[in-house]
């Protein structure tokens, strides 16, 4: 285990994010502690998506604060974010279909990609470090054999990996991942569940996952909202004893494994 640094890497104060008049999150208080697997759960609609969008920059915070790295990124678009390090995984929609898996690596490493990496963010070696660093890249995502197919052809799992694969290639220290095992099956579930525990230790990961099992596995530190505000924080054992955290899943939805 990497002892995680006394300073946090993400440091989110106060952030409220409103709709109109609706309050999707409310006076969020977040500490993010360097190299450690940070999952934030909780049910539908509890704020999950709406809080990393204003971690990342996708969308502005109404009011709070938002420190990374030390530095104050509250002002700054998503794509400012990621030179700061910074990353969330692509959406499968956003990966270039008829482009191979090696191809849509490189176009997110040298910042093509909108939300890739900033120009001069490589060093001026660069070809031949990018492609290391892409070869890295697909041998932990598991892509290593399918480098040279259509990202279009690959299976879902398959294309979840390179989405995070994608992310990886723009050398973030922090990675924002948003349900990454949505919609599969049980042997991509293990592999997703294994490439984020193996990124655990030289990146920091923020993770929604509602799958509880990899959750109470993998995390360091959980965070538990419900109706935009935090409800609790702990490390799993905390997290899965909790009354609060029992009684706002309405059940056996944590002591009873994968949801
Ligand atoms: P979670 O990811 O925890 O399921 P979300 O962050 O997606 O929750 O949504 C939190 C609440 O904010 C929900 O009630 C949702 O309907 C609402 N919401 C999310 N995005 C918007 C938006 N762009 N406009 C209005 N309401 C939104
Ligand atoms: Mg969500």
């Amino acid at each position: 285990m990497t002892a995680p640094s006394a300073h946090p890497i993400l440091r989110a104060r106060g952030v409220t994010k409103r709709f109109g008049k609706f309050t999707a999150v409310q006076d969020v208080n977040l500490l993010v502690a360097r190299n450690t697997i940070h999952s934030v759960i909780g049910p539908n609609g509890a704020g999950k998506t709406t809080l990393f969008h204003t971690l990342t920059g996708t969308l502005p915070a109404t009011t709070g604060t938002i420190e990374f790295d030390g530095v104050d990124v509250t002002a700054l678009a998503d794509h400012q974010r990621v030179r700061h390090g910074i990353a969330r995984s692509f959406q499968v929609t956003s990966l270039f279909p008829s482009l191979d898996v090696r191809e849509n690596l490189r176009l997110a490493a040298q910042g093509v990609h909108r939300l890739g990496a900033a120009d001069g963010w490589w060093p001026p070696t660069g070809a031949r470090a990018r492609r290391e660093a892409i070869d890295e890249i697909l041998e932990r995502m598991g892509l290593g054999r399918v480098d040279h197919l259509a990202a279009g052809t690959l299976s879902h799992g398959q294309q979840r990996r390179l989405e995070v694969g994608m992310a990886l290639a723009a050398r973030p220290k922090a990675i924002f991942l948003d349900e990454p095992t949505s919609g599969m099956g049980v042997d991509d579930i293990d592999a997703m569940k294994a490439l984020i525990y193996g990124l655990r230790g030289d990146h920091t990961v923020v993770l929604i996952e509602h799958n509880m099992g990899i959750v109470m596995d993998i995390s360091d530190t959980i965070t538990v909202m419900q109706q935009g505000q935090v409800l609790v924080e702990g490390k799993p054992d905390e997290i899965r004893n909790d009354a609060r955290v029992r009684s706002a899943y309405l059940g056996n939805m944590i002591t009873g494994g994968a949801a």
